[in-house]
């Protein structure tokens, strides 16, 4: 059983506390993962105005306990309270991820802008984000990203041609099965997709067939396919605080059963992009969240 576990870090509160703790236990486990950071200001008060548009987000904040899980200057910020920048804030927490041996890849620049307005903002817009985002993590870094996750696992085509032109190692921006290379107008792209394959813990958290800690790990090792690769996206404000013993319970399980956990850059070197199935990126939604993704669509063509 192969595991990579990409962790999204979406707010300074994530980064500050949440990145130093998961970086911590998994390092006493022996546990390889990829961090991806939002790069630019937390605007994460900001969420909150989806509650005049989106009818799941009110629910969901209660059902997740969003105000005791991220904490009040957070779900304040860009609002009423100033964005504090992220990735500037702890530049040394980022450096210190790199030379501990975990990898480091960018999670969009602001993150609300991404996830809330990506169809809005236009090509340029895309360009902006994506320009501002790199640039940040190069001057933190002192190299450029090899790797984009899209906030919100939200993409579309203006992204996807703009990521491309970056000749990344791979991206990882959508919901879906297994390596893929997506088609954008027909033409097959050159940089890997590898997808999110497991549910997040805020989709599944709340539901009454999974009412304790107990019955989420064992949902979560059903889930884990034995012969493909599981990808594993958590957070740095959730497994990071409030269910760091929960996370830390499932990570043993899982090495328990012999899981073999790998970060995603080392996935992508060993992937033969001329094998990969070529597919069509699609919007759907998921239990548990609100709004669309981009998700795997069928296979469509072979690619070369
Ligand atoms: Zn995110």
């Amino acid at each position: 059983m192969e595991v990579a576990l990409k962790i999204d870090v979406d707010t300074h509160q994530g980064l500050e506390h949440g990145v130093p703790r998961l970086a911590t236990m998994l390092e006493r486990e022996g546990v390889a993962a990829s961090f991806y950071i939002a790069m630019g200001p937390d605007n994460s008060g900001r969420a909150i105005l989806r509650v005049f548009r989106n009818r799941g987000f009110l629910s969901k904040m209660f059902r997740t306990k969003a105000v005791s899980m991220y904490g009040t200057r957070t779900i304040l910020s860009g609002t009423i309270l100033p964005s504090r920048p992220i990735a500037l804030s702890f530049p040394e927490t980022i450096r210190a991820l790199k030379a501990r041996g975990f990898e480091v890849g960018v999670h969009g620049y602001d993150h609300v802008r991404w996830q809330d307005h990506l169809d809005d903002i236009g090509e340029r817009g895309v360009r902006d984000e994506l320009e501002d985002a790199f640039e940040v993590f190069r001057a933190i870094v002192g190299e450029p990203p090899r790797s984009f996750a899209a906030p919100g696992w939200r993409t579309n085509d203006a992204a996807l041609l703009a990521l491309d032109a970056m000749a990344l190692d791979y991206r990882s921006d959508t919901r879906g099965r297994s390596p893929y290379r997506c088609v954008v107008n027909g033409k097959v792209l050159a940089t890997p997709e590898i997808p999110t394959t497991m549910p997040t813990l805020d989709e599944v958290m709340g539901r009454p067939d999974l009412p304790d800690a107990n019955a989420l790990l064992n949902f979560y090792l059903g889930l884990s396919k034995t012969d493909a690769l599981n990808v594993h996206t958590i957070h740095a404000e959730t497994e990071g605080a409030g269910q760091l013993e929960s996370f830390t319970a499932l990570v043993r399980a899982l090495k328990d059963r012999g899981a073999k956990f790998v970060q995603l850059r080392e996935v992508a070197s060993r992937l033969d992009r001329a094998e990969l199935p070529a597919c069509e990126v699609v919007r759907s939604t998921l239990p548990g969240r609100a709004g669309w993704i981009s998700a795997q669509g069928p296979v469509r063509i072979s690619s070369e």
